[in-house]
């Protein structure tokens, strides 16, 4: 499962995932005891946050993929934590599907309480459709761990959430640097009824619903006098011998071919990148999309929500791409929407890291999906000369 961890600097992200790691015996003993080396050399004691510090510093060195991710194990399955260098580079990479979160810790320092950055993180995880969220209401050791002042921060947090519309599955009192609650149940908070913060990671949904087969495009080549339509199964599945149709058209045709590099075979389920030969032959290539059972929507307008990167005017145009497709659309910015007073106003422009309500007027006709039943059909960005400057995700077809 992936996580991000969220919260405003110093309330303990990497305090949280160096304890998680130590805790969870994910790290080499050499490691470890580098890093007591290291706090000793500085007269101090471990201290978990130099865990994660000293990674992100191997991480600076390595040029390895393996080495940017942050794995541990619980006892029920692995755990990747995606690395948020930025607060833009993490947007960029969860708008444009490079990164993709199933799941948010979101840490609130029980002093602090929950600050603006909270509430733009919190607001952004709704927005990028992160449904599962965890709170964590860290530095329980400095108020003695009292239930009186989690519940003023759990009250405040679940004021927020409730009016983005956001659930949280747990908000559970910790104190990362002690490790109370995070792997272990706490003694100091007896009065804490529910589980640790692994086990609340455990007990969510790893799954995405099933929804019916849907199989974006993204070139055609020619073998052996056949058409071979090559592509990523993004939902559902599909078998040799299913009637299939593609959109935009709704033409039909027989799978007789299901090829998975040289080998051919039955069945294909998501995710999943093949080849699959049709008779008779159609004419289509990259942007449309093969499905089954219910139809895919398709549409020239789209009224969503849309983070930008960069300055977003109405009426100019810029390249919507969903998945495979791309096609020139323009923007008709509605209303800003303030993630942290959550006020509305009338815009009709956006500016760098705004959020807004906007129409998307699309040239032509774009396949899309609602994004809880086809994630990948439902995020979407905005270029302008090749460069990334906006995104969102599709929630509201009908
Ligand atoms: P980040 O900026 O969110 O990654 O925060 P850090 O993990 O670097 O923590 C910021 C400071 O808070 C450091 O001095 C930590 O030692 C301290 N801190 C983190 N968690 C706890 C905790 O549970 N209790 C106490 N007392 N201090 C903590």
């Amino acid at each position: 499962m992936n996580l991000v961890v969220v919260g405003h600097k110093d309330h303990g992200k990497s305090t949280l995932i160096g304890r998680i790691l130590y805790d969870t015996n994910s790290l080499p003993k050499e490691k470890i005891d580098e890093i007591k080396q290291r706090c000793k050399a500085l007269g101090r004691k471990l201290e978990f946050a130099y865990i994660c510090d000293a990674l992100e510093e191997e991480r600076k060195k390595e040029m390895t993929i393996d080495a940017t991710q942050v794995c541990f194990r619980s006892r029920k399955r692995k755990y990747t934590i995606i690395d948020t260098p930025g607060h833009i580079e993490f947007l960029r990479n969860m708008i444009t599907g490079a990164t993709q979160a199933e799941a948010a810790i979101l840490i609130v320092d029980v002093k602090d309480g929950i600050k603006e950055q909270t509430k733009r993180h919190v607001y952004l995880l709704k927005l990028l459709g992160i449904r599962q969220v965890i709170i964590a209401v860290n530095k329980m050791d400095l108020v003695e761990y009292r239930k009186v002042f989690f519940d003023r921060v759990k009250e405040d947090v679940q004021n927020y959430l409730d009016e983005i519309g956001l659930k949280a599955n747990k908000i559970i009192p910790i104190s990362a640097y002690y490790g109370e609650n995070v792997v272990r149940s706490s003694k100091r908070m007896k009065w804490f009824n529910d589980v640790p913060l692994i086990k609340a990671l455990d007990s969510l949904n790893e799954k995405r619903k099933d929804y019916c087969f849907r199989f974006c495009i993204q070139d055609v080549y020619t073998a052996q006098e056949k058409k071979i339509y090559v592509g990523n199964v993004i939902s559902g599945e599909v078998k040799k011998d299913d009637k299939v149709k593609i959109s935009p058209g709704d033409l039909e045709a027989k799978v007789v071919e299901i090829v998975d590099g040289n080998k051919k075979i039955n069945v294909a389920k998501r995710p999943h990148a093949i080849g699959i030969v049709l008779h008779p032959e159609l004419s289509m290539g990259r942007g449309f999309v093969m499905y089954k059972g219910c139809k895919p929507k398709i549409t020239k307008s789209i009224e969503t929500v849309i983070f930008s990167l960069e300055k977003i005017t109405s009426n100019k145009d810029y390249l919507f791409c969903c998945s495979t497709q791309e096609i020139l659309c323009k923007v008709r910015v509605k209303k800003k929407i303030n993630p942290i007073s959550l006020k509305i106003e009338a815009s009709s422009e956006l500016k760098r890291n705004e959020i807004g309500e906007v129409e998307l007027k699309l040239k032509k006709e774009a396949i899309v999906e609602n994004f809880e039943n086809v994630p990948e059909l439902g995020r979407f960005v905005l270029k302008e000369h090749g460069k990334i400057v906006a995104g969102g995700t599709i929630r509201s077809l009908s």
